[in-house]
């Protein structure tokens, strides 16, 4: 299957050349041609997928032949909400590049910087508009935007909408959209909370689901560090310095750790930048910008600040700390693997997050693979099982071998996922199906992955 089968015109199809995009990904592929015959779509994917395009590449397609001959200011046409700045910004980026030959322009809107700019921009007419809720609402009120003329409205990211409270904005923005119009709504999950915010916005939709599992376990190799939080620290370091990287992607849970991490890679002249909600949006839009020009080797991020941050080829993201919320998890090793790339991710898990780990595991559907050997490895000790009926495991894990070398054990729940990854999947740990120790020497993990990866 290729773009063009899926019916996209010659100026996307040079764009997307232009991208290096050959094939389309699995949601682009089930979602082009439903949104081609403008029907309304119900999208279960995350970032990562290819989601973006699967949704600005027919839009811009219809406002491509639907404007052939207007005439005078353009007129917002396609309305795009997002919940972050980042995630706007990036949008706007991807719709450029996207509609670069078929004239089809965007702007992007979203808080904590002068209006001006933006202002001026949507004075001079847009056929897309990229925004975050507030912004948009505010521009509105003060007579900047109309939203009469949209045929085309997105809603991206709804679960993080509501996670961060934006459910009164999203109300008000409904209530004024043209009810002819045609309506995308994209959630990585689907509570009934969104369920009910996604049947106030779409007709009957045609529904599209690209499950976490097809993301996570795929793509990007996963490992788990049992480590205390006293020696989390020591280990992110022993694994940046041990590792030829040129882009390592760290979550904190806090912005006072993510702040604390940065400090103490200083002390041992390790490069990072920290970026997360109490960082000026100027401060955020450098401290990435400097990631992506490999400027900065390690950037710290919270989970919101880091929404959708792309950066291609990112090769390793590190959870300091595990996310309480499963589905986070799969957003966060969502970074590293996009699209065709693969990626590593790697966890630490200390004795307070086992909890975290047990409903992440369970969300995926797979165990991860645990790196037994680290100069800072904890005590295993693991959760209770069904089978275990409430007892408690113990699992000592040998921890005598205090060199670099790691090793991993992989246990699939019984299923064997590394088939998935065409053998490839965990090509850098020593695996076992069966939860049972590797024997097999050093882990390259902890060696060169640049020679491995190949
Ligand atoms: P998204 O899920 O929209 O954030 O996209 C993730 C990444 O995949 C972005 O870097 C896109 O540029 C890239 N991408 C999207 N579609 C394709 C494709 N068909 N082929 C290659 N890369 C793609």
């Amino acid at each position: 299957m290729t773009f063009k089968d899926l019916g996209i015109i010659d100026p996307i199809l040079k764009a997307l050349e232009a991208e290096g995009y050959t094939h389309p990904t699995p949601i682009q592929e089930q979602s082009i041609p439903i949104l081609l015959d403008r029907k309304d779509l119900l999208g279960c994917a995350q970032t990562g997928t290819g989601k973006t395009a699967a949704f600005s590449i027919p839009i811009i397609q219809h406002i491509y032949n639907d404007n052939k001959h207007e005439n005078g200011r353009r007129k917002i046409k396609a309305l795009i909400v997002t919940p972050t700045r980042e995630l706007a910004i990036q949008i706007g980026e991807n719709c450029s590049k996207y509609g670069k030959y078929a004239s089809v322009n965007n702007t992007v809107i979203f808080g904590g910087v002068k209006q001006s700019t933006q202002t001026r921009a949507l004075r001079n007419g847009i056929d897309i508009l990229v925004a975050t809720p507030g912004r948009l609402l505010d521009l509105m009120n003060q007579g900047y935007i109309s939203l009469k003329d949209v045929k085309y409205c997105v809603l991206d990211e709804a679960d993080h909408m509501l996670d961060m409270g934006f459910i009164h904005d999203i109300n008000k923005l409904i209530s004024v959209l043209p009810k002819q119009r045609q309506s995308l709504f994209f959630s990585a999950t689907m509570p009934k909370s969104i369920i009910k915010l996604s049947q106030s916005i779409l007709g009957t939709p045609k529904k599209v689901t690209i499950k976490p599992e097809q993301a996570t376990a795929e793509k990007v190799e996963q490992a788990l560090y049992y480590v205390s939080k006293k020696s989390k620290t020591k280990l992110l370091i022993h694994l940046i310095q041990q590792k030829e990287i040129d882009t390592v992607l760290v979550f904190s849970r806090t912005k006072h750790g993510a702040n604390k991490i940065v400090k103490q890679l200083a002390k041992v002249k390790i490069k990072a930048e920290a970026i997360h909600g109490n960082k000026s949006q100027g401060a955020r839009q450098r401290a990435l910008e400097n990631f992506k020009n490999r400027d900065t080797k390690v950037l710290i991020a919270t989970d919101i600040a880091a929404r959708g941050i792309d950066v291609s080829q990112l090769e390793l993201v590190i959870n300091f700390d595990l996310p309480n919320v499963p589905e986070t998890y799969v957003h966060r090793i969502g970074r590293t693997g996009r699209a065709k790339n693969s990626g590593i991710a790697i966890s630490f898990c200390n004795i307070e997050e086992r909890t975290y780990l047990r409903d992440i595991q369970k969300l995926i559907d797979l165990k991860i693979p645990v790196v037994t050997k680290h100069p800072f490895a904890d005590e295993i000790e693991e959760l209770p099982t069904k089978k275990s009926k409430g007892k408690r495991q113990k699992k000592h894990i040998r921890t005598e071998d205090r060199s670099s070398n790691s090793s991993v054990n992989k246990s699939n729940n019984g299923k064997s996922k590394s088939s998935d990854n065409g053998g490839s999947g965990n090509r850098n740990f020593n695996s076992t199906n069966s939860g049972k120790r590797s024997t097999g020497g050093s882990d390259n993990h902890s060696g060169n992955w640049r020679s491995e990866r190949r």
